[in-house]
């Protein structure tokens, strides 16, 4: 079976294992889900999971732990990752926060909390390329992705990018894993 890690130092962590486990029962794969809190673990790991939560936070902790090149040789082998909201802001280019060490595996630059007070939280349907039907966007104190480079738009709210794609990683300012819909998992890890 895959083995599958959620970067768990912080975050939406077991709705991430739980996303995981049901995207991978939906394409027929047997998984074994760790959460990742120290270093070592995620060089055992088929697939990845960024969360969403607390940037600052999740990645002081992924560098102290020695997690964070771990996390660059997996996406340098060319395995998935996908990483939402908080995760997004881990793994972009440049994240415009000095608080915030990106690891730069989506060539996106993005600014934190930039959706504004009255949409602090606030859910949309998302036509999102290579689903069929919309997507139910959940945005929680989301960054907007104002600069993209090399990476692919896969989805757009309000003519801004909120879904992005760049080889094995996929990243989201929004978050599949609070929704019981499991596409965003499946397209990250099987497409
Ligand atoms: N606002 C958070 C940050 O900048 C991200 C919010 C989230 O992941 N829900 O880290």
């Amino acid at each position: 079976s895959l083995i599958a890690g959620v970067v768990g130092v912080q975050g939406n962590v077991s709705e991430h294992a739980t996303a995981i486990e049901r995207a991978c029962e939906a394409r027929g794969e047997g998984v074994i889900v760790h959460e990742i809190r120290t270093a070592g673990v995620v060089p055992e790991c088929d697939l990845l999971a960024m969360p969403g939560g607390e940037s600052t936070t999740i990645s002081r902790l992924v560098h102290r732990e020695g997690i964070a090149e771990e996390i660059v040789d997996h996406v340098d082998a060319g395995k998935p990752l996908l990483a939402t909201c908080a995760g997004l802001i881990v793994a972009a280019a440049d994240a415009q926060d000095d608080r915030v060490e990106t690891l730069n595996l989506l060539d996106v630059h993005v600014e934190r909390n930039a959706f504004g007070r009255q949409k602090d939280s606030f859910e949309a349907p998302l036509e999102v390329a290579g689903l069929e039907e919309p997507f139910p966007g959940v945005f929680i104190r989301a960054p907007v992705i104002d600069r993209v480079g090399d990476a692919t738009v896969l989805a757009e709210w309000e003519g801004r990018p909120v879904a992005v794609q760049q080889g094995s990683v996929v990243g989201t300012s929004f978050h599949p894993e609070l929704t019981q819909d499991n596409r965003i998992h499946e397209l990250a890890f099987f497409e």
